[in-house]
């Protein structure tokens, strides 16, 4: 057959992906297992949100439009970053993509060249290291443990940064950590790029809307106006407006750039589903109120889950505010026996014997670039989540 790319062989499929597919393969089996590994809210679509589509398809809006985005759908950007984010980009600033996932592959597409380093904190969302790494950049990962609640500090920021540096990833609240950034933090990040002009900062805010106990969500733009400029400001309606199937991101950022992505998007997927984009119109200038009602939801959530695992030996949960994920370390199991006889010698093998034994799936830290740690999606039920710690604390407590 023919040889694959080498730019296909740099990258690796998405371990989360991966994890989930594993746990509907036991399911489809007949194996009751509790999945916690999806990156998903459990929230249906808003149905003012499904209605503008069945709209738009009954009005037409059915054919081709401008590649990055209909002016429908960039109006409702711009007008959605001044309210919820005090940001001021003007139209020819923003782009919409097919998930925020593209809106990362176009930046770092249209910009790296070989050898670029893009530093990104771990534990880091799966996709920043390989797109990178697709791009012929080079992933400069800074370790941020439990000890310092899963967030880059000012002082590994300016050790990592070289001439080579073009972006800084930032993704607040962090998927998998739930870990967000306050204002003061992101200022003092912010007053190390001052010094450091040649860097970007790509700021993932996709979790912007999952935010608790109050917690008051900033943007690094807004933060420190300074770095406007050489920042582009990534969001996206898949987890806000649990619309993860329609496959709308958006991002706003200097007019070069903007106009850079959208010159990559017209060779490639061109625009992003025109239904798609009328929903997200709709998701976008509709009302808002639902988005604290879920927060709300989820915040219970974290309360029972990280209530829990804490109260399980070995396990060190920082309390994250936003996200719907957790992220125990347990550097205190490793080196334990199951009850079989394995020796569990890593976060591969941890995941590897709950799935087995407890019949609960989440995600090992390896895939987010921290160990030994597993991420738990807490987007599901409560009675299912009482259910899943019930099971990890038997299987936990069976180790020698
Ligand atoms: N950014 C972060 C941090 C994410 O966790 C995700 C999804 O998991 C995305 C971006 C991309 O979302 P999507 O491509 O589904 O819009």
């Amino acid at each position: 057959p023919m040889q694959t790319s080498a730019a296909l062989d740099r990258i690796q499929p998405s371990a989360t992906l991966a994890m989930t597919a594993r746990a509907a393969e036991l399911r489809a089996e007949g194996v009751d297992v509790i999945g916690l590994g999806a990156g998903e809210p459990d929230f249906d679509t808003p149905d003012f949100v499904k209605e503008a589509a069945i709209e738009a398809i009954r009005s037409g809006k059915t054919k081709y439009t401008a590649v990055d985005g209909t002016p429908e759908l960039k109006a409702a950007i711009v007008t959605k970053f001044k309210r919820d984010n005090g940001l001021d980009y003007a139209t020819n600033q923003v782009t919409t993509n097919v998930g925020g996932k593209h809106t990362l592959f176009n930046a770092m597409v249209a910009t790296l060249n070989p050898g670029d380093e893009v530093i990104v904190p771990a534990p880091y969302w799966v996709s920043y290291p390989d797109v990178v790494q697709f791009c012929s950049g080079k992933p400069v990962i800074v370790q941020a443990g439990p000890e310092q609640r899963y967030k880059l500090n000012p002082e590994q920021l300016e050790a990592a940064i070289t001439p080579k540096t073009k972006w800084l990833i930032l993704n607040s609240p962090s998927n998998p950590t739930g870990a967000a950034y306050s204002r003061d933090e992101l200022r003092a990040l912010g007053e190390v790029l001052e010094r450091h002009p040649h860097v970007w900062v790509f700021a993932d805010d996709m979790y912007e809307h999952i935010v608790y106990d109050g917690f008051e969500f900033a943007t690094i733009a807004q933060v420190c106006p300074s770095l406007y400029e050489r920042t582009l400001t990534v969001n996206g309606c898949s987890k806000a407006y649990a619309m993860t199937g329609w496959r709308i991101g958006f991002a706003g950022g200097p007019p070069w750039l903007i106009k850079a992505m959208a010159k990559l998007q017209s060779q490639s997927t061109s625009n992003p589903c025109s239904i798609a984009q009328a929903a997200a119109v709709a998701a976008l200038t509709g009302d808002q109120s639902f988005l604290k009602d879920r927060a709300a939801a989820f915040q219970k959530r974290r309360d029972l889950v990280v209530g829990r695992l804490n109260a399980m030996p070995g396990i060190t949960c920082p309390n994250p505010e936003g996200a719907f994920y957790v992220y125990p370390a347990f550097a205190g199991l490793i080196g334990k026996t199951t009850p079989k006889g394995k020796v569990i010698d890593s976060d591969v093998a941890m995941v590897g014997y709950l799935l087995d034994e407890a019949r609960v799936a989440a995600v090992q830290g390896e895939a987010f670039g921290l160990s030994p740690a597993m991420r738990i999606s807490y987007a599901t039920s409560d009675a299912l989540l009482t259910e899943a710690c019930n099971r990890i604390e038997e299987a936990l407590s069976a180790l020698r």
